[in-house]
């Protein structure tokens, strides 16, 4: 017999169990979500990192091999097949656009605006920094976040914390948080201090990181800099650099 303490208890669980419950179903996928995103292993984030290139690879108008920015890109990369154990893979996006990015599986994508505003060792500088990203483990930690938030906690959950195929959609918005998002200031330094050591490594000419910061700080108006909404402050950045050539 439940005592009159322990019905009125149920009377009110019951009372709110429709609200709770509607609750209840969507926090169980978030822990799952959650959960799924903090256990992500090293395979994971590859086979999720493929996928985020595959899917802006097929959005992109990429420069065919032989034209003069692949032939350029080939060049200017062809001692820098690999950096640290990690299989680098190049292509150029042609936009007016100036950016790029590198993706945890080694993808590494050159905007056709950035390769006209800059010289082989800044495009280096600018691949140095972002594989500065990926080994300072600043795409991991974004990947974690958005597979533990939002509309794709629940494809995470679904997945079971394997790299399940995502739905373009999924994949769309995965690039939106991993790759367009700003990184902080502190993830910033990280990856030009790591593009320093890249370019000291093989022999390039460290100055071309603060001239590449000094003209991504003079990018103004006409054109589109989309490095500058997704990489902050170049001039501080290049003022940075400067010190450590000094
Ligand atoms: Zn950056």
């Amino acid at each position: 017999m439940l005592t009159r303490r322990q019905s009125l208890l149920l009377a009110t669980f019951w009372s709110a169990a429709p609200a709770y419950a509607f609750d209840l179903n969507k926090a169980l996928g978030a822990a799952k979500g959650a959960a799924a995103a903090a256990s992500l292993s090293d395979a994971d984030v590859q086979a999720h990192s493929r996928q985020m290139a595959a899917h802006m690879d097929g959005q992109a108008r990429i420069a065919p091999d032989g034209s003069p920015y692949a032939r350029r890109l080939a060049a200017l990369t062809a001692s820098a097949r690999d950096d640290k154990g990690l299989a680098l893979n190049y292509k150029v996006y042609q936009t007016r656009d100036v950016n790029a990015f590198a993706l945890a599986d080694g993808s590494i994508r050159l905007y056709s605006g950035l390769m006209d505003l800059m010289t082989d060792d800044e495009i280096r500088y600018v691949i140095g920094h972002e594989i500065g990203h990926v080994h300072s483990g600043h795409s991991r930690k974004r990947l974690q976040v958005a597979l533990s938030t939002g509309a794709l906690r629940d494809a995470a959950g679904a997945a079971g914390g394997t790299a399940a195929a995502l739905s373009q959609s999924q994949l769309g918005e995965l690039v939106t948080q991993v790759v367009r998002a700003q990184h902080s200031q502190s993830n910033e330094n990280e990856a030009d201090d790591y593009a320093m050591g890249f370019l000291s490594r093989r022999g390039h000419d460290r100055k071309a990181a603060v001239s590449a910061l000094e003209k991504l700080d003079k990018l103004s108006g006409g054109r589109d800099s989309s490095w500058l909404s997704t990489h902050p402050a170049p001039k501080d950045r290049a003022q940075r650099m400067r010190q450590q050539l000094a």
